[in-house]
């Protein structure tokens, strides 16, 4: 007897009855990109963990706690990518993607894997949708990239998501900020977590981020970023509100978000809802002006977001919002006999080819359960074909949904007779091969 394995805990299957949703979802997700001009980008599910180190952040949860780093049999150290961003510059560094002209735009479709306490909206694989722009300074390349996110909930119909936005600013207005932040967390020491108490030197602006309950009372009354940002990044900021507005985008300033990566610059955002429990954050974005040359490239200011789609699911169905149902066979063709059987066989194969969804047994069973199942995997027409049907050339079609009946021939006008009927009740689009 064989031993069962089961799944390793935090990674989920995606099942043949459910899969649909996440093809819809993906589907709307890709088209929205597009519309956009942005093109897929496939990267490797692991890289050399330094990428990460460096562009992700050492000081970041993600970093400290939560990847999965091992070594190869050569020694290498891998590690399985915890987010997309890190990946996708690299790619665009290695494969010279700036000599295609500026800005470059792509989307991504990805799992990500990070070791954490696995929860509902909280898995150690799970999926990201995101988007990237490189090259692209202009608050309106902020404001398009959360249009994108946006409209991708909006073709979803999901309405109680807040946008918040904020700027953390630059590079150097940002140290006057820190050295504010550090000397305010330095008069609450005593109240920090281990975590943050390392942070305090090297990061202190990741402590904003920190889950940790003491921590997170500490921060409420931690200075604020937008009293410390430069006049420039506050042009920026603004400018970015007025592309939004201008586009019905509706946001509210959230000065405490600072997003819990290293990478971010100027304009970070997040997409909230209270309607899935704790794991509220489904969408998390932002400009990172300094990766692309933390990683060896010319200064290219960029930025992207990231939208995990577990939890886009959970708020789709906590908003019960149904998603279209894949579609069923078409005409199940069930047979009797074996010469029967082998014309069932070629039939079914000019069906798909026209693009339609055709059914026969594969199992040898006998005629009434090839009906049961006919009905269990709601084909929309049935056809039995027995030998003395073959003998005559004909055969009769069921519309499963009305029990109404007709004939078709079996020979070469067969494609052409279903689908006049089957047309007149679905609509349907019908390829047919080049000849
Ligand atoms: P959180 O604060 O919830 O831990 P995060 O800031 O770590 O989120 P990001 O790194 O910004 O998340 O990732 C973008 C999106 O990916 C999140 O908004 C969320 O929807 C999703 N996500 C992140 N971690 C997980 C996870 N462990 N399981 C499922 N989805 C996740
Ligand atoms: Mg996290």
């Amino acid at each position: 007897m064989g031993v069962l394995t089961k799944k390793v805990k935090g990674a989920e299957d995606i099942l043949p009855a459910d899969s649909y949703k996440w093809q819809f979802v993906e589907d709307v997700m890709k088209k929205e990109a597009e519309s956009f001009g942005f093109k897929e980008i496939r990267t490797p599910v692991f890289e050399h963990t330094v990428l990460f180190n460096r562009s992700v952040g050492e000081t970041t949860d993600v970093v400290q706690k939560e990847m999965y780093t091992f070594d190869t049999k050569g020694g290498e150290s891998i590690t399985l990518r915890p987010e997309g961003t890190a990946g996708a510059a690299r790619a665009y560094l290695e494969h010279a993607l700036y000599n295609n002209g500026l800005p470059v735009k792509a989307y991504y479709l990805l799992t990500c894997y990070r070791y954490e306490k696995a929860q509902a909206g909280r898995q150690r694989e799970f999926h990201q949708f995101g988007m990237e722009t490189y090259g692209a300074a202009d608050a309106k390349a902020d404001a398009e990239m959360i249009c994108a996110a946006s409209s991708i909930f909006n073709r979803l119909g999901i309405d109680n998501i807040n946008l918040e936005i904020n700027s953390i600013g630059c590079k150097t207005c940002r140290k006057d900020y820190t050295s504010a932040l550090k000397s305010y967390f330095e008069s609450h020491k005593s109240d920090l977590c281990p975590t943050c108490l390392s942070r305090l030197d090297r990061n202190p602006m990741r402590i904003l981020d920190c889950k940790n309950e003491s921590c997170k009372k500490i921060a409420k009354d931690a200075p604020t970023v937008l009293e410390y940002i430069c006049g420039d990044c506050s042009a920026h900021f603004e400018k970015v509100k007025t592309f939004l507005d201008a586009a019905d985008v509706e946001y509210t300033v959230n000065p405490t978000i600072v997003r819990g990566l290293d990478y971010y610059t100027r304009t970070v955002f997040e997409f909230v809802t209270d309607c899935i429990g704790a794991q509220s954050t489904v969408c998390g974005g932002g400009r990172y002006d300094g990766l692309i040359e933390e990683l060896g490239g010319q200064p290219t200011p960029s930025l992207g977001f990231a939208m995990g789609i577990e939890r886009l699911l959970m708020v789709l169905d906590a908003q019960k919002i149904e998603i279209p149902k894949p579609p069923t066979c078409d005409l199940y063709i069930a047979s009797l006999g074996e010469d029967a059987e082998v014309r069932a066989f070629g039939l079914i194969k000019e069906l798909r080819e026209a693009s339609l969804i055709a059914e026969g047994d594969i199992v040898g069973r006998g005629l009434r359960a090839q009906m049961k199942y006919a009905d269990k995997i709601g084909a929309k027409f049935s056809m039995v074909i027995g030998d003395d049907d073959i003998s005559e050339n004909k055969a009769k079609v069921k519309n499963m949904a009305n029990g109404d009946q007709f004939e078709v021939p079996l020979d070469e006008e067969f494609l052409n007779a279903f689908l006049e009927k089957y047309l007149e009740n679905y609509q349907k689009n019908i390829s047919m091969s080049l000849q």
